[in-house]
C-alpha cells in the first residue's frame, strides 16, 4: 500500500470474545472519521493470541459489525495469515540492528527481576542480549529459542499530540526492550499492529485509552520500520472508557456489553450506533441524528477527554424513537425474529405490521413489542387482582351481549366499535367499565391501545373463544 494523503482507519478487534459495546464505538468513530473524509475503513483481525482465539468470536465480530452497518472497505485481514510478512521485517530489523534476538530463558528474567526488586528498582529487561558497540554478548546457548526484542532508543521522549486527549510524552528511559517475536514465531500485539497499520497506510488510529501506554512502543518501532525520514506516522486518538452505570468500568458482571446482547434485547442497530456517538462525541447539543448526519458532522473534533457513563434508560430512550420511525414493515420481520425465538411461529407478517403500527409508541424494543403481540397467539391470564376489579357482575350481561354481537358483524375495526357503542347503550355502562373488562378477557391485561383495533387483530374465533365463559 503506499502512502498517500487518503485518510485510512481501521478497526482491529482481537477474536477473543464477542464485539464490545467500547469496539463498537470507536469502529463507529473510525467508519465515521473515513466516511467524512472520503477515506477507506479497514477490517483487521488481531487474532495472534492463539490460545484465546476463536472462529465463533471471528464471526460474532464479523455479525455484529454486519449488523451494525459499519462497512468496511477492505479486510478481514487476518494477522496469522500475514507470519511471513512480520518474519521479514523481523529480520531487516535486526539486520538494522532495531532489533535484536535474546536468549534469556524465563526462569533467567524471573531472577533478575527479583533482584531489580532486591534493589528496590522498577523491573524491567537489563539489555543482556542487547547489542551494542564494544559490547561482548555471550555465545547463544543452543537449546534456547530466543525471543527477538525491539531495541527502543535508550534516551529521549516521545511525544505526540493525542487526536482526544491532546499533547502526551513519554520518556524513553521508563520503557524496556519489548518482544516483538515470540520465540513459536508469533508476533506480539504492539509489534503486529504497527506492521499493519503501516503496511495498510492507516492515518489515523482511534481507539480505547487502555492502549495509551503501548503508543510510545509503537511510535518507536513506526519509525524503526519506515525510517527516520520523515515518513508519516498515524494520528492517534484515544477514547476514555465506558463507565457502567454505577460508575467503573463498563464490564460482564455489570451487565450486557455485547452489540450481539443488545440485538438480541431488541434494539435497533441506528438506536445502538446513535447512543454510541454520543457517548464519547458531541455536536452541539444534537441527541438524535442519523448516521449521513454523523459522517457529515465527524471530523475528530469534540471528542470527550473523560469517560462517559453507560445510561440504559436513554439507550432505551433512543431505541423508543427509531422503533416509532421504523416501518411496520421492517417491525414485521423484527417481531417475527423475536415471536420465533419464544417458540412462536407468526407467518403472517401482514399481521404483523398491523400490530407494530399498533403497538410501537408504547415500546423501548422490540422485545416489548413482541410482548405486546404474544396476546395474538397464546393464551393471556390476567391477574386476579385485575380480574376482581374490571370483570364485576354488573358488566357480565354486556360482555354477553358484545359476545353475541360480534359474533354477527362484519369483521373490521368500525364494525366491533359499533357493536360496542351499541352494547353500552343498552346496558346503560361506561366504554371505561366494558373495555377493560373486554381487555383483561382477551388481553390479559387492563390497558392497551384503543380496544376495537386490538380486538380487529385478533380472528373473530379468538376473541369470541375468550369471551366466552362470561
Ligand atoms: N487488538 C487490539 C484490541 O482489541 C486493537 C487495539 C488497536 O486498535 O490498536 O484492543
Amino acid at each position: 500500500m503506499t502512502h498517500t494523503n487518503t485518510v485510512r482507519t481501521r478497526i482491529a478487534p482481537s477474536p477473543t470474545g464477542f464485539l464490545h459495546l467500547g469496539t463498537a464505538r470507536t469502529a463507529l468513530y473510525s467508519w465515521a472519521y473515513a466516511r467524512h473524509f472520503g477515506g477507506q475503513f479497514v477490517l483487521r483481525i488481531e487474532d495472534t493470541d492463539v490460545a484465546r482465539s476463536t472462529q465463533d468470536s471471528v464471526e460474532q465480530i464479523l455479525s455484529s459489525m454486519q449488523w451494525l452497518g459499519l462497512q468496511h472497505d477492505e479486510g478481514p485481514v487476518y494477522q496469522m495469515q500475514r507470519l511471513a510478512r512480520y518474519h521479514a521485517v523481523v529480520e531487516q530489523m535486526i539486520a538494522a540492528g532495531t532489533a535484536y534476538r535474546c536468549y534469556s530463558t524465563p526462569e533467567e528474567l524471573d531472577t533478575m527481576r527479583e533482584a531489580q526488586r532486591a534493589r528496590g528498582e522498577k523491573t524491567h529487561y537489563d539489555g543482556r542480549w542487547r547489542p551494542a558497540p564494544g559490547k561482548k554478548l555471550p555465545a547463544p546457548p543452543a537449546d534456547v529459542k530466543p525471543v527477538v526484542r525491539f531495541a527502543n532508543p535508550p534516551d529521549g521522549v516521545v511525544t505526540w499530540d493525542d487526536l482526544v486527549k491532546g499533547p502526551i510524552s513519554i520518556r524513553n528511559e521508563e520503557i524496556d526492550d519489548l518482544i516483538i517475536l515470540r520465540n513459536d514465531g508469533v508476533p506480539t500485539y504492539n509489534f503486529a499492529v504497527v506492521v499493519d497499520d503501516w503496511d495498510m497506510a492507516i492515518t489515523h488510529v482511534f481507539r480505547g485509552d487502555e492502549h495509551i501506554n503501548n503508543t510510545p512502543w509503537q511510535i518507536n518501532i513506526f519509525r524503526a520500520i519506515a525510517g527516520a525520514d520523515g515518513a508519516p506516522l498515524p494520528q492517534f486518538g484515544h477514547c476514555p472508557i465506558i463507565l457502567g452505570d454505577d460508575g467503573q468500568k463498563l464490564s460482564k458482571r455489570r451487565g450486557a456489553v455485547s452489540v450481539t446482547a443488545y440485538r438480541d434485547a431488541g434494539y435497533l442497530p441506528e438506536a445502538m450506533l446513535n447512543y454510541l456517538a454520543r457517548l464519547g462525541w458531541s455536536h452541539g447539543d444534537e441527541e438524535l441524528f442519523s448516521l449521513e448526519q454523523m459522517v457529515q458532522w465527524f471530523d475528530g473534533t469534540h471528542l470527550a477527554k473523560s469517560p462517559a457513563q453507560w445510561d440504559p434508560a436513554k439507550l432505551a430512550w433512543v431505541n423508543a424513537h427509531y422503533i416509532k420511525q421504523a416501518s411496520d414493515e421492517r417491525l414485521a420481520g423484527l417481531l417475527q425474529e423475536q415471536l420465533a425465538t419464544r417458540g412462536i411461529v407468526a407467518a403472517d407478517l401482514s399481521l404483523l405490521a398491523r400490530a407494530s403500527a399498533l403497538f410501537k409508541d408504547r415500546c423501548s424494543t422490540v422485545v416489548e413489542l413482541a410482548d405486546w403481540t404474544s396476546m395474538l397467539f397464546v393464551a393471556v391470564q390476567a391477574s386476579d387482582e385485575e380480574l376482581t376489579q374490571h370483570l364485576t357482575d354488573a358488566i357480565k350481561p354486556a360482555l354477553r351481549t358484545l359476545r353475541d354481537r360480534l359474533a354477527a358483524v362484519d369483521w373490521d375495526k368500525a364494525t366491533i366499535a359499533t357493536a360496542m357503542k351499541e352494547t353500552l347503550a343498552l346496558h346503560q355502562v361506561k366504554m371505561g367499565q366494558l373495555a377493560p373488562a373486554v381487555r383483561v378477557l382477551v388481553c390479559g391485561r387492563a390497558q392497551t391501545p384503543s380496544i376495537d383495533a386490538v380486538l380487529a387483530l385478533f380472528t373473530r374465533e379468538a376473541v369470541l373463544a375468550r369471551l366466552q365463559h362470561v
